[in-house]
Formats: C-alpha cells, sequence, structure tokens
C-alpha cells in the first residue's frame, strides 16, 4: 500500500508556492517599514515552556499538543504557537537589554496542534506573526493591528472585519472575574466538563466555549467593558481613537476572548466577510499579554501581538476572487536545430543565467514546433533559434514573442540584447 500524507497536513506544490512566496514576501517587506525585525525560533521546545506560556487551561496544551520524549529522555512538544518561543528568545536572549526598545519582531513558520481537520484547520500550519516587546503605549496595539490590516489591504483583501475588545488591566480582570464566578456558579452543572474545571481556573474562558456557547447565561453574562477601571477604560479609547485616526473601521465586540492565559488590555481579530468563506471565519487574532513574559522566567515586560496562517488568508484570497501577481515569465527560450547548435546552447544558456536572466531549452529531443510550444507555454517573452547555418556565421534569431518581430543578431552580443527585452 501506498503512503499517505499525514491527517490534517497538506503539501504545497509548485504552482502554489508562488504564491506562498510573494504573500511571506509581502509580508516581510512591509514588517520592515514598520521596522519589525525577523526572528526564527526552532520548531520543537521544552513543553514547560507550552504549559506556562500557553497556558494548562487551554485547548492546545491541554488536548491539540504534539508531544514527544527525545533519546535523552526529555519532554518535547512541537511548537503549537509563536509568541511562547519569541519570549523564551527574548528572555534567553535579554533582548530586555537592547538599545533598541521596543523590540518588534516577526516569524513564520509551521506550528502543530491535533486538532480536528477540517477546511482551514489543519494539523500542521503556516503561521505569520509579530510581537512588539518593551512597551506599554497604546499606540504600539493600534500598530499591531494596522500592520495585518495593511498586509491585507496590499494583498488585495477587501472584505474584512476587524473586531476588537479589552480585557482590561489586572484589577479589572480581577473584578470581571468575580462576577463571572458569580454569574455562572449556581448553574455550572448545566455546562460542560470543561467549563465547570475553567470556573475557579480561568471563568473567562468559558465565554469562549465552543460547546456550551448557546447556553442562555451566555448571553446575559457580566461584560468586561462594565468592570474596566479608568486607566483600563483610558487606554481602551486610545486605542480606538488611534484606529479612527488611521481611517481603520472596526467593531467592539465585548464577548471576544482570546483562547489564551496571558492577555489583557486589547484583544482583537480579523475576520472575512467574504460570501462562500465557510464556517471558520477568522483569520487573524491577537491581543496584548503584559503577563507573559516574567512567567517565562524575565523581567516584567509588557508586549502584544498576532498571528494568522496563510492557508486561511490564502482561502479568503479564493473568496474574494483575487489573483495575486505570481505568474512567471521566462526571458529566453532557445529552440535549437541539430546536434551542433544543441551542444552550443549549453553555453549560450549558462551565459544568459549568470547575466542573471532565466531561460530554458529543450531537453527530450523534441522537434521545433513542440519547443516553440514549450516556449509559449512558460511565458517565454523572447524565442532565441539557433540552427547549424546561424552557428556557422556566429548569428542567433531572436524572436519577440509579444510582436513576432525577429531579428538576427551577433552570438557576442546576444546575451547584450535579451537583456534589452528585460526593462
Ligand atoms: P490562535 O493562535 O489560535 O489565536 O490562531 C491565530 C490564527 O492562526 C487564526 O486566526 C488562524 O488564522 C490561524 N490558525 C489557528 N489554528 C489553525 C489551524 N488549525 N489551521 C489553520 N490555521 C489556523
Amino acid at each position: 500500500m501506498s503512503i499517505k500524507i499525514p491527517r490534517g497536513t497538506k503539501d504545497i506544490l509548485p504552482e502554489d508556492s508562488a504564491k506562498w512566496q510573494y504573500i511571506e514576501k509581502t509580508a516581510a517587506d512591509i514588517c520592515r517599514n514598520y521596522q519589525y525585525e525577523e526572528i526564527r525560533t526552532p520548531i520543537f521546545e521544552s513543553s514547560e515552556l507550552f504549559l506556562r506560556g500557553v497556558g494548562d487551561t487551554t485547548d492546545i496544551v491541554q488536548k491539540e499538543m504534539y508531544v514527544f520524549e527525545d533519546q535523552g529522555g526529555r519532554s518535547l512538544a512541537l511548537r503549537p504557537e509563536g509568541t511562547a518561543s519569541v519570549v523564551r528568545s527574548f528572555v534567553e536572549n535579554k533582548m530586555f537589554g537592547a538599545a533598541n526598545q521596543p523590540v518588534k519582531l516577526y516569524y513564520t513558520g509551521p506550528m502543530f496542534r491535533y486538532e480536528r481537520p477540517q477546511a482551514g484547520r489543519y494539523r500542521q500550519f503556516v503561521q505569520f506573526g509579530i510581537e512588539a516587546l518593551g512597551s506599554e503605549d497604546p499606540a504600539i496595539d493600534a500598530e499591531v493591528i494596522s500592520i495585518a490590516m495593511e498586509i491585507y489591504r496590499q494583498l488585495g483583501l477587501k472584505e474584512l472585519k476587524l473586531v476588537i475588545n479589552t480585557l482590561g488591566d489586572n484589577e479589572s480582570r480581577k473584578a470581571h472575574r468575580e462576577a463571572l464566578i458569580a454569574h455562572f456558579e449556581p448553574r455550572i452543572g448545566e455546562f460542560c466538563s470543561d467549563c465547570q474545571n475553567r470556573l475557579e481556573k480561568n471563568p473567562l474562558r468559558i465565554l469562549d466555549c465552543k460547546k456550551d456557547r448557546d447556553h442562555e447565561l451566555m448571553k446575559t453574562a457580566p461584560s468586561i467593558l462594565d468592570f474596566l477601571n479608568e486607566e483600563s477604560k483610558n487606554y481602551f479609547d486610545k486605542v480606538q481613537k488611534y484606529l479612527g485616526e488611521m481611517e481603520i473601521s472596526f467593531e467592539v465586540d465585548p464577548t471576544l476572548v482570546r483562547g489564551l492565559d496571558y492577555y489583557n488590555h486589547t484583544a482583537f481579530e480579523i475576520m472575512s466577510s467574504a460570501e462562500g468563506f465557510g464556517a471558520i471565519t477568522t483569520l487573524c487574532g491577537g491581543g496584548r499579554y503584559n503577563g507573559l513574559v516574567e512567567m517565562i522566567g524575565g523581567p516584567a515586560t509588557p508586549g502584544i501581538g498576532f498571528a494568522f496562517s496563510i492557508e486561511r488568508l490564502l482561502a479568503a484570497l479564493e473568496a474574494e476572487a483575487v489573483e495575486l501577481p505570481v505568474q512567471t515569465e521566462l526571458d529566453c527560450y532557445i529552440v535549437t536545430m541539430g546536434e551542433e547548435a544543441k551542444d552550443h546552447s549549453v553555453k549560450l544558456l549558462h551565459k544568459l543565467r549568470q547575466a542573471g536572466l532565466s531561460a530554458e531549452r529543450d531537453y527530450l529531443d523534441r522537434k521545433i514546433k513542440t519547443q516553440f510550444k514549450s516556449a509559449d507555454r512558460m511565458n517565454a517573452k523572447l524565442v532565441a533559434v539557433l540552427g547549424e547555418d546561424e552557428l556557422k556565421e556566429n548569428k542567433i534569431n531572436l524572436k519577440d514573442m509579444s510582436t513576432g518581430e525577429q531579428q538576427q543578431v551577433d552570438l557576442d552580443v546576444f546575451v547584450e540584447e535579451v537583456k534589452k527585452y528585460r526593462a
């Protein structure tokens, strides 16, 4: 029996990888403009990092993590998300002492979660994310949100919905937490076992439960917005003001909570509102996590970030019928006639490629007509035809495929001539 790809994973085939490269490059270029630099961390980390950093009450840690023991008896996990690793590296490399503050980082790479695969949900998926560590200025919150929106905008997405909320500071969260416990406790028996466990540990997460989503107590649950102290309220007002100044539209949704334990203040999600996008509409999620760096063993440092998967971004582009500009062109295809010309084309091809041009020839002894067909299929701008007669005269025929015009050029200036068409 042939071996199949693991469930929940996908091959990215050549016809699609150009789109991935384009998206990754666009995102990286935008990050550069905002002064975010790339960080690359390992794909596996100590399991402990995610227990602490993601939180042991989360589905990710409780049910979805790929954990394994290595030959040395260490418990390791394939990373389920990027923030914990970035923060671990921030602490380990003492980036809190770097001259440039806040530390602004971005990453791209595969993440692993043992989830039930469906459209838009994979067991291995690629997240692009950013983290800004070291500042608690609401302008950074607005900047982080604007980067995600800008990446989507530049890629051509239009049907987006940005939803924001605040979880408040510790004091506000605590007051809200007590109100939530008082709200759910009398009827907690009607909720799933996960929610029952969450009641004391992290009642905010009950609002995030997929199973009990429609329970009547969910709709009447106390809203965080009623428990914000002055400082938290001002903070949230500023974030909204800055978004308004950047002309980024948004909605405030007080039920938006993040599944992870370390979030406070700003939380946000970007959804696709494109028709036919599918059941899972969230494209991007992010928020502030002022307690995380300390939890990972560093000095108290505020942070905020987001992550989105390229898989869902591609699905949104498809739903909006956006074509990325990834059509590849070939600068020159060399058609040869006869053995000698074919031999000589090896050198010519090499010269073209050394000059930074894209060039190709036939390797299957195909007839001239078929060679022309290949050139067409590869979108060749120029076809160079080399026969025995031309070779004797040290010449080659160049055909401009867009106009059909032909000219004969000296072999010595061939590369220069092809270059002219590049411009
Ligand atoms: P999270 O880390 O759960 O906040 O997710 C952030 C973003 O990652 C989501 O908005 C999705 O774009 C993406 N994402 C999360 N889980 C998956 C998955 N299993 N498959 C594909 N994309 C995912």
